[in-house]
């Protein structure tokens, strides 16, 4: 146990708390800036707290790049490759052909992240329908599963996946928010929810922790979507507003007790769940 380690003594209560069972954080952005001092620690910590298998954002085409390299250095990692809906204005064949390439490599495990957001429009929705259509495009045409991003934008989404279901294999809505009407849809297309941090924060999660129970264990993964999203149910302030992996643990908490799930067997299905949906038994 990495506690016991004298380097640990040091670290605050929150990054010394172990999962009850392995996890997978299915959303950490390591790629992110803020990453780039102490990765080697972060990733060390996240072991220590049993987050054993991180799937790394790629949010356009240059950390997409990145988090494949990531993932070769680093057991335990990795990669999805996409373009987030904000920089759809960006979309360009080349794009396109650069994304295939990485969707080749054993590390991308799956397309996206990709969706729509239209919450802050940094594209236009026009902008944002067309990367991605041409995204989901890309997860028919390579058989992995997607990994979305919805934003006030429920049932734009909701039609334009209707009409894909056939051709996609599996897709996962990260960071879920939304409503009970705009959850049972995605339910009904069979697909997998993402839950982070969010729901921890008392001013605005409450409408989230009475859907929970509506989620099937086995569609129902975790993720931190870190740097963003620190949990508020940590029992001491961090130093700096930075999330990370080896917080994920206090989410599995929140989850289980609003749940009403036993925390142990909350873990081990999610970890099942993300095993199976991004097809990592075999590697
Ligand atoms: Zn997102």
């Amino acid at each position: 146990m990495a506690a016991s380690e004298p380097s640990d003594d040091s670290l605050p209560e929150s990054l010394r708390f172990t999962a009850p069972a392995e996890l997978v954080d299915i959303g950490a952005n390591l790629t992110h800036e803020s990453f780039s001092r102490d990765l080697e620690a972060v990733l060390q910590r996240a072991r220590a707290a049993n987050v054993t298998t991180l799937i790394l954002t790629g949010t356009d085409l240059k950390h997409a790049e990145q988090a494949a390299e990531l993932s070769r250095r680093f057991p335990g990692l990795r990669a999805t490759a996409g373009i987030h809906p904000h920089d759809a204005s960006q979309w360009t064949r080349t794009l396109e052909t650069g994304l295939r390439d990485l969707y080749r490599q054993p590390e991308v495990v799956a397309v996206g992240e990709c969706g729509l957001d239209f919450n802050r429009n940094f594209s236009s929705p026009v902008e944002q329908e067309r990367a991605f259509e041409a995204q989901l495009g890309l997860a028919a045409e390579s058989g992995l599963p997607l990994f979305l991003h919805e934003r006030d934008a429920g049932s734009r989404m909701l039609d334009i996946l209707h009409h894909w279901r056939n051709d996609i294999t599996h897709a996962v809505v990260h960071c879920f928010t939304g409503e009970r009407d705009t959850l049972y849809g995605y339910l009904d297309l069979d697909l997998h929810i993402g839950l982070t941090g969010w729901l921890c924060d008392e001013r605005r999660g409450h409408h989230l922790r009475d859907l929970l129970r509506d989620i099937p264990l086995d569609r129902l993964m975790v993720e931190t979507d870190c740097p963003y999203l620190l949990p508020r149910n940590l029992p001491a302030k961090l130093k700096g507003r930075r999330n990370e992996p080896a917080l994920l643990p206090w989410i599995v908490r929140e989850i289980a007790h609003w749940r009403g799930t036993d925390e142990a067997e909350l873990a081990h299905a999610t970890t099942v769940t993300a095993r199976r949906f991004f097809r990592l038994e075999d590697t």
